[in-house]
Formats: structure tokens, sequence, C-alpha cells
């Protein structure tokens, strides 16, 4: 049975409860694992702070040295880290091995950080003082992760988290805790401090850590109605937060794009983690002369996305996590189909007694789908892809803003006025030019409208697990 891991100690749930983690491809048991509450939060708020007053203190080399040294550990890991991601996610064995690498670079990236930010001098009127603005760890974070990337979004609050000198209470969603555990039990082992890293278990501990008087910042990723009830919850303690919330990333394909270039990162933009993703295409607007020879290309690539078992060497597409999650993107796809919208490909359950015991889905692409159906309102958390025709890039960029998300969004046109255009005016924290949808650690990532706000990734995510104070030195 998995455990908890608080000051290093592993440990079950004070209340000895506990809950089953299952394979979404096969409905079996993967492993047993304790449900946590507030009492266990507690504990390993309770540690966290204590680890804080020699780690927030050491030199800030030490602690880049020490990161690197748990992230090679953990990086020798790999191989037998990602086949438990794929048990209990769902996702195939290379997007788990890439997941479960980038746990380890994350760590090293914001390692290098941990002793490059400085603070400031400042002259002040009377020569006889100076101001100095110092940089400081806030304290205990708490960071709460959903299921979709489990250790990449993870390591997106931990790593700048630990590398700033703060220490944390990290919360795995409820169905998949395993990776997460293993990728800090290696940290550990690979020499970070006890209590430095805790990692709590179970649905209940996720308000228990925003309420947690002792934590002082919270970095959530999840959808946006949760987004909005931990905010609230927060405020009763003044709490920092950093929402990366839902998203509903429209792409426009102009005539003149490279269309094998637009239907590569379409097909990857939608269908990894069979479309699991909160960076996403999510809606397509193509250009009326492109739109035939794309979606040409777009339905063939759907074609070799062999859905199956993600420890399946020959499966493309894994299944979706949770039959909830499946019965949801199938409800928006029956929404636009009712309402008139057609299905260009896919747009079922693929068949065969290999899919019968788990959550699979064909990628799916439609078209001709009404403007008010809810794949063009609400996120599609799916394989699938609404596609409409467009006559010009104005009403591409109409379309694309008239949503309450504002995540990613991408181009694509040889145009190079049109790019600067769709930069300038598509309201999203990301915009990717004639470029794959991929978060680089060296942007700061973050959504504006109902995306949520604060940034992961970046020195702009390293800034934000400090605070600054301002320094008066008198009688000099
Ligand atoms: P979710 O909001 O249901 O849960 C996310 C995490 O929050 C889980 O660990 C959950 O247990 C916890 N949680 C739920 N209610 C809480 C509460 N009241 N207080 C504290 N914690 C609480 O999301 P999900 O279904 O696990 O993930 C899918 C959603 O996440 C999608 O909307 C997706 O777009 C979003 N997402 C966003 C990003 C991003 O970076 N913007 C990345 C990945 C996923």
């Amino acid at each position: 049975m998995a455990t908890m891991i608080i000051e290093g100690d592993r440990t079950k749930a004070a209340s000895g409860k506990t809950y089953e983690v299952r394979n979404p491809a096969t409905g079996e048991v993967v492993d047993e694992v304790p449900a946590g509450g507030p009492a266990d939060v507690d504990k390993a708020a309770q540690a966290a702070a204590k680890a804080f007053t020699t780690w927030s203190k050491l030199p800030a080399n030490q602690r880049r040295e020490i990161l690197h040294k748990a992230a090679q550990h953990m990086l020798s890991k790999v191989e037998e880290i990602a086949p438990v991601l794929t048990k209990e996610q769902g996702k195939t064995l290379l997007e788990s091995r890439l997941e479960a690498r980038r746990f380890g670079e994350n760590i090293g990236w914001f390692a290098d950080l941990a002793d490059k930010i400085h603070g400031q001098y400042v002259r002040l009127p009377d020569l006889t003082t100076y101001g100095l603005v110092v940089r400081r760890p806030i304290g205990v974070c708490g960071a709460i992760v959903p299921w979709n990337f489990p250790l990449t979004l993870a390591a997106n609050k931990v790593a700048p988290a630990i590398a700033a000198g703060n220490t944390v209470v990290l919360k795995p969603a409820s169905t998949t805790p395993l990776a997460t555990l293993l990728c800090i039990e290696a940290l550990i082992e690979g020499g970070l401090p006890e209590g430095v890293v805790n990692v709590v278990l179970g649905q209940a501990t996720g308000e228990a850590i925003v309420a947690h008087p002792l934590i002082r910042k919270i970095a959530l990723t999840g959808s946006t109605p949760t987004g909005k009830r931990v905010m609230a919850k927060a405020s009763e303690t003044l709490k920092k937060v950093t929402l990366e919330l839902g998203g509903s990333d429209p792409c426009i394909v102009l005539d003149d794009a490279d269309l094998e270039g637009a239907a590569r990162a379409i097909s990857v933009g939608r269908f990894f983690n069979c479309g699991q993703q909160c960076l996403s295409t999510k809606r397509l607007y193509v250009q009326e002369g492109a739109y035939d020879a794309l979606m040409e290309k777009l339905v063939a690539r759907a074609a070799k996305l062999k859905p199956g078992n993600g420890l399946d060497k020959d499966s493309r597409m894994g299944p979706m996590h949770t039959e909830t999650q499946r019965a949801e993107v199938e409800a928006q796809l029956k929404d636009a189909v009712d309402r008139g919208a057609k299905v260009v490909f896919g747009g079922g359950r693929p068949e065969g007694s290999e899919y019968e015991r788990g959550w699979f889905i064909e990628p799916t692409i439609v078209e001709n789908v009404p403007d008010d159906a809810r794949m063009w309102t609400e996120e599609v958390f799916g394989p699938a892809l609404p596609v409409r025709k467009i006559k010009d890039l104005d009403e591409g960029l109409r379309l694309a803003n008239d949503t309450q998300f504002g995540l990613g969004s991408s181009i694509w046109t040889a145009n190079m006025a049109a790019a600067h255009r769709a930069v300038q005016e598509l309201e999203a924290g990301y915009t990717w030019v004639n470029s794959i949808v991929i978060a680089h650690d060296e942007l700061p990532f973050g959504g504006t409208k109902q995306s949520g706000f604060g940034k992961e990734h970046g020195v702009e995510a390293f800034l934000q697990y400090t605070e600054e104070k301002s320094v008066v030195y008198g009688g000099v």
C-alpha cells in the first residue's frame, strides 16, 4: 500500500481510511492509498514549517547543488516511474516517460535560479541613509495538482518553491498520487532534506491546505470552478494564490499557412494525452481557401492514433482518465451533433474486446458546429475538435476571443503582419505563431480572463515564490 510522505516518514492517514486507485484502461486496482484529511494536512504543514527554518537559511548555492543532485537521482528512475504513471493515469508509456523526465528537468532548471536572483540598492534623499529591497522566500506553500499531468504540474509548483527556499505541502489529484510519490521519494533519496516537500493524499486534503493558517501561498492547477472556490477560501487567511485554470484555446489557420506544419501541431495539440490538456487546440478556425486541404491532413493524422492501453507499445492514444470525463466529452459531442454538427472523423468509442473495460474514446473531428454549442462555449477536456470555416482574420479573431477563457492561442500564417496583429489581439496568456503548442521552461506561462492568474515557468514563477521587503539603513 502506498503511503503519504510527511517529514520524510511514510505515513498512513490519521483516520486509517484508504481508497483505491484504478487503471483507466482496465478498471483494475493499481494500489490502495491513504485517504488523508485535515489532521494529516496539519501534520504536514507543521513539518514543512519546521523544515523552513533550516532550508530557507541554507546558502542559495548549497540549495542549488542539493536540488541538482536530487533531480539527477530522480531522473535515473524514469523507467520505474513511467509505467506507474501510465497505470494510474492512462496515458501512453511514451507520454509518461516524457512527463517523468520533465519533472526532473524542471527541478534542475529552477535549481539554477536559486543563487541568481538578487535585490536592489536604492539611494534615498537623505544621503546618511540608503534603502535595500531584499527578496525572501514566503514560507510554507501549498501545491494542489490535477490528474491530467500529475508530474509536470507538481514540478511547476514544487521546483520554483523549493529553489527559492520555501517548503511545500503537495496534494496530487486523488486518482493520480502514485507516480508523484515515487518522484518525491526519489528526490529525498537523492538528498532533498526531509520535510522540505511533504505529500498528503485524498480528496479532503485540498480544502484543508487552503484553510491551514501556517500555509502562506497556494498554487492550484485545476478547473475554473475549483479556482473560484479556492480563491474564496484562501481570502479568509489572505493567502497569495496562483491559479492555473481551464482553457479553450483557439487556433487560427489562414490560407497562406504551412498546412503540413499546422496539421501536425493541431493534431498534437488536440490529441496528445487523449486531449486532456489545459494548453491545447480546442477550437479551430480555418480560412476558406485552406479548409479542405487542412481537414484532409487532420483526418489522416487522427486515423493513425490507435487508441489502446498505454502500456501496449502500439497504442498511440490512451483511454480517458475517468468514466465521468468521457461522459462529459460525449455529452458535449452529442449536444453539437443534435444541433446539426457533422462528425468528420471518430465520434464514438473504439470497438473490440480490448476496449471493454476502459474509458476509451475515438479521436474526433467535427464541423458545422453551431455557435452556441457546448463545444465552443465550454472547455472540451478530451480528444474532440470542433472546426469552423472563417472568411478572414477579422472573423477568426472575433470568434477566438469570444470566450470566458484566456489560456493559450495560436495562429498559422506566412503573413508577418497578420501574425503580429494576432499576437496583439488574441486574449490569452500565450500565443504560438507557426509553432507547436509546447510550454517552455524559459517563458512565463499562465492565463488571463477566467483561465486564472499568476505564472508558472520562467524567472517570473521563481519570483512569485519570493516576497520583497524594503530595508532602510540609517546613520551611515
Ligand atoms: P479539479 O479542479 O477538479 O481538481 C484539481 C485539484 O484541486 C485536485 O487535486 C482536487 O482534489 C483539488 N480540489 C478540488 N476542489 C478543491 C477545493 N475546494 N479546495 C482545494 N482543492 C480542491 O480539476 P481536474 O478535473 O483534476 O483537472 C482538470 C482541470 O484542470 C481542467 O479544467 C483543466 O483545464 C485544468 N488544468 C489547467 C491547467 C493550467 O495550467 N491552466 C493545466 C492542467 C489542467
